[in-house]
């Protein structure tokens, strides 16, 4: 038949519970857990069929069941109590930032993003970079932080993962209908659509651009999915890091740059530049642009306005992590684009050039952000070091030890990833706003308050839960494999709840040995097997869907889930995501980890895990290094580097084997008579919980954001720009004098230490230098000399003594005299150097690639 037209027909939104809709989308609700129990109230197994979306929610609920919570009292007296909470949440005067930072009167820290993480039913994630992106988010919204986000919107988000009878995993791609996400289309003023384009290939891009409210925060997407482009740039915004190269490159000039004008087009006009990871760092060129083409600045000037106002934060510890272009794709896309910055090709493939060890060079968006950030970091302790190593080639001349990347330990966001039981529990003890003092180490003392038997009972319960949520999926899972009802009875046997339950989920990276625990199965078979103290496994995680290895990896755990001795022991879990992430945090009774170190740049499910009382059993790598105590979980191995790669997967096996069966396992059975728990046990979960959740969340990493580096780079942009660009202007003139001198510049050494062996403490040693500096002038420099201290010839610690000007000898020859003493006994390695020096410039090392030594 034909129709006249169509019609959709959504339920009405009765008007006791009338603002639903505005609280369905905005994202404050993923961490506010009495919002999600209205929904939850009104129709829970619908509520689960969305997958707790509620956008989708209140188009698919049925007419009488709004009408029916409208008059149920609980619900709308419920409902009153969240809106208020929230409208209070919404107006706060009084946030951490601005009583903290009353004076800054700057513009928003603009922070851009490949991915984020912010709730399973919005998949625009892969994994933990999206979350931490999300957490990020969350955070900064809480604590009142001026932060505006960029992201991509991806068609089809990042896939699903099923895992079939033979165990290897299929990748599942789902286009998304963005009418039932909370995403708002962007409108000008006039109520039109709001789209940004940029210049790919001598073709005009289209994106749209779309909202998401965070809490406090906006996060602004861009979609290129849209008639006006041709069929391939629709294609731009499909995946999250899929495709080849050339669709990197495309994703990345529509992030950094579509990105920019995006911000620009909504009128925004922020201070500081805030590139997580190297995706987005095209964003600094768009910058640039800007200054070149609007503000009338050279390049280099230019440049450094763009860089003074930039912070960089990376996330890989290992080269090949990295993204980088081969100059041709560069010249294809770009080469419309440098001319726009009045640069050269040189000048413009210089800002990211990186010659690789088999001498080829590529356009590197981690030596581009390096380039165009004024601050950067690591993201733990160990990857702030590792960072420091491979940045030093970019460096040039520079130890690690001085490379300028600080470090910035990540967290996770408190309400986000603590179980709705717990939080409940530490409302009762530790009070009401325990959220809001979560860094305050005094508010964890009060976790003693907890007895231990309400402790054990709520993970008892979550322990529950979680194996009740496997045996569901479990189920869904083989009825797809077509089995036979006997045997889907059999799941309701896998997993016992009074047994030691170790989780294990990640992305299915080769380093990061998931079958690890497997090296020894027979070993492996009597830990598990031992039937007064059983032990079983959980694990989940997706593969690249290009990652064959990884893919492997995961079958093989899947094949030994289903032999006889493990059946009902281990189990693979399709599909990890956040939802998935949070029932396993909350509901294993250790959290297993053993990437080979160090290659895990920080790592936060375990921070999830300890949080809700899973302690840690993992490599010291990434956030374990600095988390670790001795009495909140345990180690694996130690700290060392390997490079025999099965001598460490051998030693660390046995480690974990070691550890299970002599401290692990017994610790847990020791049961207290009456209790029916090990108090000691008990000791160790609250140990955990307050060390993990008082440092390792999000609240306090984005004040060491906000003070470390938002801040200073605010400041230091602001310095730069004021007076029509001033100070930009004189210090790249000053820059480019550099530039053009430095390799001309000589040193000659006059003193001679020659003793191999100098007692301590047995006075200075004394160094004179002459410096030839034609065209620099001794103004410009430091001359200095360096003191290394060496344990098997590596540099551990070094410092520098800057040296005196006695007089020109020569012209443009400077006589220098310093000395230095060493006070501890080692070997130490010395020498002298000259670097730059600007009174305008407060930070070390800013400018990459000047330090002098002599030849
Ligand atoms: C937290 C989280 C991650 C990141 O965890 P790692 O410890 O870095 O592996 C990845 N995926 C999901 C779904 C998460 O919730």
């Amino acid at each position: 038949m034909e129709f006249i037209s169509k019609i959709n027909v959504l339920p009405k939104v009765p008007e006791k519970l009338s603002r639903l809709p505005e609280l369905s989308k905005n994202l404050w609700w993923t961490w506010n857990y009495d919002a999600q129990e209205i929904f939850e109230r009104i129709d829970e197994d619908l509520w689960v069929d969305v997958n707790r979306n509620p956008v989708l929610f209140l188009k698919k609920v049925s007419q009488k069941k709004l009408n029916e919570a409208s008059e149920n009292q609980a619900i709308v007296s419920l409902y009153s109590q969240v809106i208020e909470k929230f409208d209070k949440y919404m107006k706060a005067e009084n946030t951490w930032f601005k009583s903290t930072h009353r004076e800054y009167k700057g513009g928003e820290f603009a922070y851009f993003c490949a991915e984020y993480g912010l709730h399973e039913s919005f998949p625009n994630y892969s994994g933990g970079l999206g979350v931490l992106a999300g957490d990020h988010l969350k955070s900064s919204s809480d604590l009142g932080i001026p932060l505006v986000a960029v992201g991509l919107l991806y068609k089809q988000g990042y896939f699903e993962q099923r895992i079939n009878s033979e165990g290897w995993q299929e990748a599942i791609f789902n286009p998304y209908d963005f009418d039932n996400f909370p995403v708002i289309p962007v409108k000008d003023e006039e109520g039109n659509e709001l789209f940004v384009t940029v210049e790919m290939d001598n073709r005009k891009v289209y994106a749209k651009i779309w909202k998401l409210q965070v809490g406090r925060i906006n996060l602004i997407y861009l979609d290129t999915d849209i008639p006006q482009n041709d069929p391939e740039d629709r294609m731009i915004t499909y995946q999250l890091y899929g495709g080849d190269q050339e669709m990197r490159i495309r994703q990345e000039i529509l992030l950094g740059i579509g990105g920019v004008r995006a911000l620009r087009a909504m009128g925004y006009n922020p201070s500081v530049w805030h590139m997580n990871e190297g995706h987005s760092a095209f964003l600094g060129l768009e910058r640039i642009r800007e200054f070149v083409q609007e503000k009338g600045l050279s390049f280099r000037e230019a440049v450094q306005a763009a860089k003074s106002s930039a912070v960089f934060t990376t996330h890989t510890p290992v080269p090949a992590g990295h993204d980088a272009f081969p100059f041709h794709l560069m010249d294809r896309y770009f080469k419309n684009y440098w001319p726009q910055l009045k640069a050269s090709r040189r000048e413009f493939l210089d800002l990211g050039a990186e010659i690789r060890p088999d001498g080829s060079e590529l356009f590197s968006m981690t030596t581009l952000a390096l380039n165009l950030s004024s601050r950067a970091n690591g993201v733990s302790k160990l990857h702030g070091e590792v960072s420091r190593d491979l940045a030093k080639d970019i460096w040039k001349g520079l130890e690690a030890v001085e490379v300028p990347i600080t470090h910035v330990t990540n967290g996770v966001h408190a309400t986000t990833w603590i179980s709705k039981e717990l939080q409940d529990l530490f409302t009762n003890y530790l009070g009401r706003d325990w959220h809001e003092k979560i860094d305050d180490p005094d508010l964890w003392k009060k976790i003693d308050n907890i007895p231990d038997e309400e402790l054990w009972n709520v993970r008892k319960y979550l322990k529950k839960k979680l194996i009740s949520f496997i045996h569901e999926r479990t189920k869904l899972q083989r009825m797809r494999h077509g089995e036979t009802v006997e045997q889907l009875e059999e799941i309701e046997e896998i997993l016992n709840p009074n047994a030691l339950t170790i989780g294990f989920a990640r992305r299915f990276a080769t380093y990061k040995r998931a079958t690890l625990i497997f090296k020894d199965l027979d070993r492996l078979k009597k830990i598990l097997n031992n039937p007064e103290r059983p032990v079983q496994l959980i694990f989940a995680g997706k593969a690249h869907p290009a990652d064959k290895p990884g893919q492997e990896l995961i079958k093989r755990i899947y094949e030994i889930s289903r032999m006889p001795e493990f059946k009902d022991k281990i189990v693979f879990i399709e599909n990890y995501d956040m939802n998935v992430a949070r029932h396993l945090v909350s509901g294993v009774d250790i959290w297993l980890n053993n990437p080979r170190r160090p290659r895990e740049a920080s790592g936060t499910s375990g921070q999830k895990a300890g949080m809700n009382g899973s302690p840690n059993f993992s490599v010291l790598d990434g956030w374990w290094v600095e988390g670790y105590n001795g009495k909140n979980g345990w180690a694996i191995g130690d700290e060392r580097d390997y490079t025999d790669l099965e001598l460490q997967d051998r030693i660390d096996s046995v480690s974990i084997y070691n550890t299970l069966e002599k401290e692990i396992v017994p610790l847990y059975y020791d049961h207290n008579e009456e209790l029916g728990v090990s108090r000691e046990w008990i000791k160790i979960m609250k140990e955990s919980i307050i060390s993990v959740t008082s440092f390792f969340n999000t609240h306090r990493m984005l004040k060491e954001y906000t003070q470390k580096l938002y801040m200073t780079a605010a400041e230091l942009g602001e310095k730069f720009i004021k007076e029509d660009f001033k100070i930009a202007r004189r210090f790249a003139s000053w820059v480019e004098l550099l530039e053009r001198n430095w390799d001309s510049i000589r040193i000659k050494v006059l003193s001679n230490v020659n003793e191999d062996v100098v007692y301590a403490t047995e006075g200075k040693i004394e160094v004179k230098a002459e410096v030839y500096l034609p065209g620099i002038g001794p103004d410009s420099i430091l001359t200095q000399i360096v003191l290394a201290k060496l344990e098997d010839n590596k540099v551990i610690s070094l410092k520098s003594f800057d040296m005196k000007l006695v007089k020109e000898v020569n012209k443009d020859t400077y006589l220098y005299e310093g000395e230095f003493e060493v006070d501890e006994r080692g070997q130490y390695g010395w020498n002298v150097r000259v670097v730059p020096y600007n009174p305008i410039m407060p930070y070390q090392h800013y400018l990459i690639g000047f330090v002098k030594y002599p030849q």
